[in-house]
């Protein structure tokens, strides 16, 4: 546990439940003076921010430790008028640990009412409130609400900004080794087979670096999928508990890391990168712009040249060539154009 932990931890033991905390609650016992004076660079720095007024405040909280929180955070947290939170429970969590008292009306801001509460949090901006939002970890609006007020906010011609900060996709990318200077950013995978497996096969030609986020009970089925739809020798890394004492990053190819998965099941927050395509992987996974006529000739060609049965060298040539979006062409069409034009 780093010291900061330890110092939280402290508060929160004299925190009545559910009771934001002063910032100069601290332990006597150990350590006051030196404390005090962390305190007191805290509130400095704090006081030092700038809060916009009549502002909508994304602002990053840490996504393991809590010394990522940015003197932004601290101020906006004990400065805004309103703070809108995905947990109020983990918000005055987080207050404790850093130390922080919050003044602002706090609400409950999650994925269930973001839309609904987006245009009355707008109202009181109008009226010169600022508004800070805030996720249960990381960045809001990555994966975590914030983005129903963003939108409301633009078509509002209200002002909205960022106090930017701790975010896993970034963190996991760094510390990849894969090339960062083109990714994307595909959030969790589909829960259901057919639909990961859809997902995994429309990102086959992908040229930049692929970043997923993943949970304990999913990583072994997406790993499944994930040596099917790749094959085994793409590059990637598993990054685990990022920023936290058991932060670990797991480098290989997809074959090693399938069966690391197997071995050491993983546990705690992850996220996935993946190597891009090659340009021959691009290329040989490029959708599909056959027209089922094509389709028909070539699984005709296999057929009689790998001494196939007609049905299982549709199925070959309809999985090699999958649409756009991931999903296959229908295999009966194909079949109806064989007889069509075998006559
Ligand atoms: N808004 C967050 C962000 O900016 O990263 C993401 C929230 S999303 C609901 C939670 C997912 O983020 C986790 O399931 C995991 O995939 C990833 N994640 C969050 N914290 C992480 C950490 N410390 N280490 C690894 N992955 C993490």
């Amino acid at each position: 546990m780093t010291s900061a932990e330890n110092m939280a931890d402290e508060m929160i033991e004299q925190a009545a439940p559910g009771e934001p905390v002063a910032p100069n609650e601290g332990n006597a016992a150990d350590g006051t003076a030196s404390q005090d004076n962390e305190t007191s660079a805290a509130d400095a720095r704090s006081a030092a921010v700038h809060i916009p007024a009549g502002t909508v405040v994304l602002a990053a909280t840490p996504i393991g430790n809590i010394g990522d929180a940015s003197a932004r955070l601290v101020a906006l947290l004990e400065r805004a008028d309103i703070v809108a939170a995905e947990d109020t429970r983990r918000l005055y969590d987080l207050a404790r640990r850093l130390g922080v008292y919050v003044t602002g009306r706090v609400v409950a801001y999650h994925d269930h009412n973001e839309r609904s509460k987006a245009d009355g949090l707008l109202d009181q901006v109008e009226t010169g409130a600022t508004v800070l939002v805030v996720s249960d970890a990381g960045m809001p609006t990555i994966n975590d609400p914030g983005l129903a007020i963003v939108r409301r906010a633009i078509e509002r011609g209200l002002p909205v900004t960022c106090a930017p900060g701790p975010s896993a996709v970034l963190d996991a990318l760094a510390l990849s080794g894969l090339p960062t200077d083109r990714f994307c950013y595909e959030g969790f995978l589909p829960r259901k087979h057919s639909e990961r497996v859809q997902a995994l096969r429309a990102l086959l030609p992908e040229r930049r670096t692929i970043v997923f986020y993943e949970t304990p009970h999913r990583i072994a089925d997406s790993m499944d999928d994930l040596l099917d739809a790749f094959g085994p020798n793409r590059e990637m890394a598993l990054c685990r508990e990022l920023t936290k004492d058991y932060e670990q990053v797991r480098r290989g190819t997809i074959g090693e890391i399938h069966q690391s998965v197997i071995n050491d099941p993983p546990r705690g927050e992850m996220v996935l990168v993946i190597s891009g395509a090659s340009s021959e992987e691009a290329e040989a996974a490029a959708p599909n712009s056959l027209s089922v006529e094509d389709l028909a000739v070539l699984a005709i060609d296999r057929a009689l040249e790998d001494g196939l049965r007609i049905k299982d060298a549709i199925a070959q040539v309809v999985q090699e060539h999958p649409l756009p979006d991931g999903s296959l062409v229908n295999r009966k069409q194909v079949y109806a154009a064989v007889l069509e034009i075998k006559g």
